[in-house]
């Protein structure tokens, strides 16, 4: 790992130094779809587990979610404050499980403005909060540390997404669309590459679609094609006339069950971030499910089990229990 990668939540120029020696190194970061404290742990907990790093991924309905369903969400207000909410709970966390942990938006389309736009100001609002702390405790180093505030919290990696990812999500239905859109061409690519790269310190990543769909379906209704991806490389270094056989650095979304074969060869093609959700749903409710069937008969009543009808059942039915058999279920199968 490069040396500027540390534990906790990386930003800025570490995330660039990550996401560069990813592509080096031909692995992909799995970006993973959270919704409550239980799965963003779940998430931390595998990357523990295989040596990090993880990226812990907002979807705008999976931050309203962990602001809770009844909040109010006027303007998007539950949606803000619950991504917020999720990743100030990973700024607090993710370095007591030693691993470097990314901080992701998922999908955000144009109608979903507002909610990034409040996620933005939330960014704006910590870094006014970071200064007030730094200048307060820390007067003689102030130019240093809001320099280094700045770069921490403004230095934003952003995910272009080109093309559309097929099936349904998050409450979007793409499941008719056009399956031409499904596929994206180099050209367009180059046109958002060449855009991006004259941003001055622009980072980003580009989730060309080729092929992919949100869901797991049965074999043969999803037709990858990462040869898409290499073609796509191969014409933006002719344009750039560069060294680099990899100059973009591409998003896999729609990552679950797709095929080892199909993930391999994208990820040589320079995928360095693997989105993934219904996958891990699915280990999550399978863990829980399981345990419900091994201690069925001490979860039917408060009171009373084989043992006798008079013993307590209150360890079996802590919701703790249930969700952590989800959690571990989600973390072995990340
Ligand atoms: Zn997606």
């Amino acid at each position: 790992m490069p040396a500027s990668v540390k534990p906790g939540v990386v930003t800025g120029q570490a995330l660039v130094d990550l996401l560069n020696y990813a592509k080096e190194n031909e692995f992909a970061i799995p970006g993973v779809n959270v919704v409550a404290s239980s799965s963003i742990n779940a998430c931390m907990e595998a990357a523990k587990k295989a040596g990090g790093p993880i990226m812990v991924t907002f979807s705008r309905g999976g931050g309203q979610f962990i602001a809770g369903k009844a909040a109010d969400n006027s303007d998007d207000a539950a949606c803000i404050a619950g991504t917020v909410a999720g990743a100030l709970h990973v700024r607090q966390v993710a370095k007591l499980y030693g691993v470097p942990v990314i901080l992701h938006t998922d999908h955000c389309q144009k109608a979903w403005l507002p909610w990034f736009d409040g996620l933005m100001e939330a960014n704006e609002e910590s870094l006014e909060e970071n200064i007030a702390i730094c200048k307060k405790h820390m007067a003689d180093f102030k130019k240093k540390f809001e320099s280094e505030v700045l770069s921490q919290l403004v230095d934003l990696l952003l995910e272009m997404e080109l093309g559309v990812t097929g099936g349904e999500e998050d409450g979007v239905d793409n499941t008719d669309v056009d399956s031409s859109r499904l596929y994206t061409q180099p050209e367009e690519v180059w046109q958002v590459y060449e855009t991006l790269s004259a941003v001055p310190n622009g980072k980003f990543t580009v989730a060309a679609a080729f092929g992919n769909v949100h869901g797991v379906y049965a074999p043969g209704n999803v037709s990858l094609k990462p040869v898409i991806l290499h073609n796509t490389q191969k014409y933006i270094k002719e344009k750039l006339g560069c060294d680099s056989d990899k100059p973009v650095s591409f998003v896999f979304h729609g990552g679950s069950g797709s095929s080892l074969e199909d993930i391999r060869y994208a990820i040589e093609a320079g995928v360095i971030k693997m989105n993934i959700d219904t996958d891990t749903q699915w280990a999550f409710w399978d863990g829980m499910n399981e345990y419900q069937k091994k201690n069925k008969d001490y979860l039917q009543a408060q009171i009373g089990n084989p043992e006798g009808p008079e013993k307590p059942n209150k360890k079996y039915y802590d919701p703790r229990m249930s969700l952590r058999a989800g959690e571990e279920s989600m973390a072995d199968r990340l």
